[in-house]
């Protein structure tokens, strides 16, 4: 058996032509969504990433807002441009692309944005309304995931799920998302200090591999017929390529889709969803303000 390949580039697709028929509508009714995006420093692959979220707001149709800060920007300074933002109406979500230079303490500047503007939905009150089940944002990995599993065509009720890494961006949050009464599922979240990982994994319905350790998951750590999907994004050399690395996930993807009945390539899986989930989030909070 060869897995399902649950494409992340054609979900995100869709997600986004479907919140740009949206925003058609939602401009209609005056309303325009906006996000401000601030990025401090010269961290190449950080800029990448946002000139990548500003093409999906134009895309959609979203104003996007940018502050680029020098990386001796000052914790007060940043303070006063998220304040700002704050304050100005016309701005639903303010995102601060991490990481921070190491002089500025990011739970400070995170904890800053206002929780009704957290569309990264960093802020410890967003997190513990997902823990009671009372969600305003989801994270947008977590959330990209769970939508690759449901459009992927996956249940997730009544299934064993293991969940590698507990990181609170990426593990510990999707734990808490999927064992809420919507999702139903039963999970495992394994991190360094865990036994029988090998074992935990080939008894799960579904695995999420989010550790950041390169072709980890191997073919006879899976089930046959298991849902894998794949969060890490791992640069490996590769002597002799044009860009002298590849990127690899945390699956062994050759091995594992022999077995898995769905599974999410790297890149292409994961990856693309995280911007798509943002934007949700910024429409979310846009439409917020009309109530
Ligand atoms: P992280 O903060 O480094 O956390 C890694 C987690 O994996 C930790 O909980 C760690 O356990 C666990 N772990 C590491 N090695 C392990 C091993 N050998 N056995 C068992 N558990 C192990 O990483 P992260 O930020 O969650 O990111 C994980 C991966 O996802 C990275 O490759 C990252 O690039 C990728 N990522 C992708 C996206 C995206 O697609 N948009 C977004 C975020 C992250 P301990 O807690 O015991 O240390």
């Amino acid at each position: 058996m060869s897995a399902k390949i649950i494409s992340g580039n054609e979900v995100s697709q869709q997600l986004k032509d479907e919140m740009k028929e949206e925003v058609v509508k939602l401009k209609a009714q005056g309303l325009q969504p906006c996000l401000a995006v601030i990025l401090v420093g010269e961290d190449p692959a950080s800029r990448v990433y946002v000139s990548n979220k500003k093409k999906s707001c134009e895309y959609i149709g979203i104003t996007s807002l940018e502050s680029r800060l020098p990386a001796e920007t000052t914790t007060e300074e940043l303070l006063q441009v998220i304040d700002g933002y704050n304050k100005d109406k016309s701005v639903h979500g303010i995102l601060c692309q991490l990481p921070l230079p190491k002089h500025i303490p990011e739970t400070k500047i995170l904890r800053s944005i206002l929780p009704e503007k957290d569309v990264d939905c960093f802020h410890p009150f967003n997190v513990g309304l997902i823990s009671i089940g009372e969600v305003r944002f989801l994270p947008c990995t977590p959330a990209g995931v769970i939508e690759l599993i449901k459009r992927g065509g996956f249940e997730t009720s009544g299934k064993d799920v293991v969940i590698l890494g507990r990181s609170n961006i990426v593990g510990r949050p999707l734990s808490n998302m999927l064992d809420q009464r919507n999702m139903n599922a039963t999970v495992t979240v394994c991190h360094t200090k865990t036994k029988n990982l090998k074992e935990r994994c080939a008894s799960a319905d579904i695995i999420i591999a989010a550790m950041g350790v390169p072709e980890f998951l191997k073919g006879d750590m899976v089930k046959d017929g298991a849902v894998v999907i794949d969060v890490g994004i791992n640069r490996v050399d590769a002597p002799g390529t044009e860009k002298g690395f590849k990127l690899v996930g945390d699956v062994a993807f050759d091995e594992v889709k022999e077995k898995a009945a769905a599974i999410t390539p790297v890149p292409g899986g994961v990856g693309p969803m995280t911007i798509a989930m943002l934007m949700k989030n910024t429409l979310t909070a846009a439409k917020e303000t009309m109530k």
